[in-house]
């Protein structure tokens, strides 16, 4: 897979491409990534890349030129990537769309700063916006970088197999089990007995009641209780304070 990304700070996203599991991915040719400086694409003679938005006395906005001719720059001679503006406007990001993100071939992620780009580059060129929450940032740098992680995790080979990911919270609809490592007792708390017995099938069967437990515990709106099975509603009942008007 092929990431660019646009932006006004292409070092603090290197910077952070560079480390751990992503840095070990791309090292390894799991994925290529580019980070273009937006302002180099400017024709203004002081590299200005920003100015005042029509009708409004506060803040500054990207100017969609210099944006265009990065993009234009980076995909010449290519196929057009799958293009993601980064915004607090657009569709939250979920594992589901991280999954299916991660079989394009290539994408263009364009971090936004100041009070963000003018509209018309968004429709220019822009397929996709995404946020990563209900909340302002001061930049699209951040949620272009957790993107290009979670994505970049899913890819075959960034991980020691697809079981690391597929067990985790939010693959499945549900959050993880909990987890333990040594010592087997610490503050007097000891590690759930059946994780230290080797019989698979429990442990499979302890996880998965874990799993439900966690989810009604810690997020139940991510549980379609009418959905689930009696036998998964009969895990939430006995062991949870289970309301029985959230079934309907
Ligand atoms: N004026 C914009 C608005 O009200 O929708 C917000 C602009 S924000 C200060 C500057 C840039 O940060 C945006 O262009 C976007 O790229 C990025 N950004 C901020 N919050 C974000 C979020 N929750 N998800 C994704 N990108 C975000």
């Amino acid at each position: 897979m092929r990431i660019d990304i646009a932006t006004l700070f292409p070092d603090m996203c290197m910077n952070y491409l560079e480390e751990s599991i992503v840095g070990r991915a791309k090292t390894k040719g799991i994925f290529e990534v580019f980070c273009h400086n937006i302002r180099d694409y400017t024709l203004d003679k002081h590299r200005r890349v920003d100015d005042t938005p029509y009708s409004e006395q506060k803040g500054m906005l990207m100017q969609a030129e210099p944006i265009f001719r990065c993009f234009e720059a980076v995909t010449e001679g290519r196929e057009k990537p799958h293009v993601i503006y980064m915004s607090p406007q657009g569709k939250t990001l979920t594992q589901k769309r991280c999954r299916e993100l991660s079989q394009e071939k290539s994408i263009f992620i364009l971090c936004g700063h100041y009070e963000g780009v003018d509209n018309r580059i968004i429709e220019e060129i822009v397929d996709e916006e995404i946020s990563i929450g209900d909340y302002v940032l001061t930049g699209g740098e951040l949620p272009a970088l957790v993107l290009v992680d979670s994505v970049v995790r899913m890819l075959e080979g960034t991980l020691a197999s697809a079981d690391c990911y597929e067990d985790e919270s939010h693959y499945n609809g549900l959050l993880e089990y909990p987890q333990y490592t040594r010592p087997e007792e610490w503050h007097g708390k000891k590690v759930p007995a059946v994780l230290l017995s080797g019989h698979h099938a429990n442990i499979a069967k302890w996880r998965h009641e874990q799993s439900l437990i966690t989810t009604y515990t810690k997020r139940p709106d991510l549980l379609d209780l009418s959905a689930l099975p009696q036998k998964d509603l009969d895990i939430i009942n006995k062991y949870c304070d289970f309301d029985k008007t959230d079934e309907d």
